[in-house]
Order: structure tokens, then sequence, then C-alpha cells
């Protein structure tokens, strides 16, 4: 049957305007509702939200409007054949300057000078500490969407860029593409390292104490893809013990932050509050991509970023 709505959840409102993501769908075929939890559905409407929801199953389309659908029962979708679609693809700007934002400013001190910045004092580092990401490498995990935006532009600042990737086949701009199994090679000699595979099972805990003490002690961590993805307490006792020098940290294992994590009272650690995708166009971006699945659904074609 065709799509006779796309029910907006409201749980999209942690990461995007509610509002202003509704506008967006001006010159739908079908009319767009903000919908709460209260709803319910059939195989007519379209929905895409934030969270998963279990009534979501009786839809006739789901759209997670988020890279990450870790949190979506992907086989309770392929039992009730409910198509699951997420936003992959769209993130490989934002995330990618995040990514590139934090090597710059750990390599050329500016997290350092503002925070001297904060008590008005006029901080000379050590000769020795700045660096330039010039020619430095850089080892990306995974060269997907967000992977290839980091090694894009970590390319275009002159880095020695090298990557791991399951195929192995080569990617613009990356000098080498290791085998997982081969991550510790990978990272051996890398300034930097930074982590753009989804959370999966294989996934999980895939940085932790091994892996640091096979990075350089001058090395940095920068996540951007999954907390869960890193075994954090390993990263703090790397961090503690000099194992490593720093992070670039976008998402925690427990999010927001725990005000007691020892991870916000590092100096050479940046943390940002899971906001690596976030800019003031970014509903713009989802809606597109949702819009040109209502086109496919109501065509007959198929779903463009379906996952389950
Ligand atoms: P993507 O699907 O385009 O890329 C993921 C890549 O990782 C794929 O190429 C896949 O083959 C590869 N991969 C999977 N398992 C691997 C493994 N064990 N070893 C090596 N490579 C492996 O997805 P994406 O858009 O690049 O997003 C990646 C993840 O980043 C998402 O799943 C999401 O959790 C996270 N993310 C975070 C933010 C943020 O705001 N910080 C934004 C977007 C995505």
């Amino acid at each position: 049957p065709e799509l006779r709505r796309l029910c907006v959840h409201e749980s999209i409102g942690n990461k995007i305007p509610k509002e202003g993501f509704v506008e967006a769908f001006d010159e739908l075929s079908i009319p767009v509702e903000l919908v709460g939890d209260d709803e319910t559905y059939d195989e007519t409407d379209a929905v895409a939200s934030f969270e998963p929801r279990p009534e979501f199953l009786d839809a006739g389309w789901v759209h997670v409007i988020r890279a990450g659908y870790d949190a979506f029962d992907t086989n309770a979708y392929e039992t009730e054949r409910t198509p699951l679609t997420n936003s992959t693809g769209i993130h490989g700007t934002t995330v990618g300057e995040i990514g590139v934002g934090y090597m710059l400013s750990l390599a050329r001190m500016l997290h350092i000078y503002r925070d001297h910045q904060n008590d008005g004092d006029w901080y000379e580092p050590d000769y020795s500490r700045p660096f330039t990401v010039e020619d430095e490498r850089l080892c990306v995990i995974g060269l997907g969407t967000l992977g290839q935006g980091i090694s894009e532009r970590a390319d275009a600042l002159g880095m020695d860029v090298v990557g791991v990737r399951r195929s192995g086949e080569s990617v613009p701009g990356v000098s080498e593409v290791y085998h997982p199994d081969d991550l510790h090679d990978a990272i051996a000699d890398a300034r930097f390292v930074a982590v753009a595979v989804p959370h999966t099972p294989s996934t999980e805990g895939m940085i932790s104490t091994a892996e640091f003490e096979a990075m350089r002690d001058d090395a940095y961590l920068i996540n951007v893809a999954r907390g869960p993805i890193v075994d954090e307490d390993a990263l703090i006792d790397a961090l503690d013990s000099g194992t490593i020098a720093g992070a670039g940290l976008d998402v925690f294992e427990t999010e927001p932050l725990p005000e007691e994590s020892p991870l916000w009272d590092f100096e050479e650690v940046i943390i940002s509050p899971h906001r690596g995708s976030a800019t003031n166009q970014y509903h713009l971006d989802i809606a597109e991509l949702v819009a040109e699945n209502v086109r496919r659904y109501q065509d007959g074609e198929s779903l463009k970023n379906r996952v389950a």
C-alpha cells in the first residue's frame, strides 16, 4: 500500500528542531505529523525517529534520523518485514570537520590557550610541545562516510593518512589500507588514531589496553563514532599512565558524560557533547534523505540506506 502520512516522532527533538524539520517537508506528496508516544501506526505510515519504540514495527517503513542505529532491534524489523533506514552518508563534512578540528587544536594547543585565557593568563608553552599536523600520520579505523570525511580533510592538510577497512579496498587520500586483523600494525606509527566504525558486537571494546599499548606514547585517540567501541576505563588508565598523550572525544559509554568522570579533568582531552554532526543545516540534510525515500517508496523503488 501507498504511504498516507509521514509521522515525525518527538524524540527527534534530541538532535534537531521539531518544527523546522516538519517545515522542511513543505513540498512532500503526503502530510507530515509530529507525533508522541500515544500514536498508533499501520502500514500506510512512514515514521522518522531518533529513539526506537516497539509500536513503530506496525508502520510501513521506519527511518532512524541517526547514522548509528544500534539502539534499534534490526532482528525485530526483519521478522516483521518492516523496512528500516538510517541517515548514513550525510555526516562526512560535519563529523569530518570535528575530527580535523580536534587534531588541529591538539597539535597547535588551541584548547590549552583557551584554558589559560579563562584566567587572563598569557601562557607560553614549552618550545617542544606544539607541532604541525602536516606530515603526521593519521590512522582512520573504518572508512565509511565518517572515515572518508576525516581522511579527505586530513589528506588536504598534508597528513599521512592510513586506514583500516574490512574489504581492503583503496580509498582516495589514504596511502595504505590495513585489514582489521592487522589493527596493531595500522595504529603503531600513528600520531592520531580516529575511530569511525559503527557500534556492533565485533567493534565493542575494539580499542582497549592492548591497542593503547600498541600506540605511540605521543599519540592521540579521536572517537567520533560510539562510546562503547573504546574501553573507557582502559582509556582513562592509558591517559593517566602516559601510555598515550591525549584524546578528542565526541561520544562516551554513558551520555551525558557523568560529572564524576575523570575524563573531564585531563588537560590533553577535548570533550564535545555528541554534537559532531550538529550544524544549523542538519535538519535539512536529514529531511532531504527522508523525502527521497518517500518518493522511492511511493514509486516502488528500493529504499536508500536500508539497514533491515
Ligand atoms: P558508514 O556505514 O558509512 O561507515 C561505517 C564503516 O565502518 C563501513 O565502511 C563499514 O564497513 C566499516 N566497518 C564496520 N565494522 C568494521 C570493523 N570491524 N573494522 C573496520 N571497519 C568496519 O557509517 P558512518 O556514517 O560513517 O557512521 C559510522 C558510525 O559513526 C555510525 O554507526 C554512528 O554510530 C557514528 N556516528 C556518530 C556521529 C556523531 O555525531 N558523533 C555522527 C554520525 C555517525
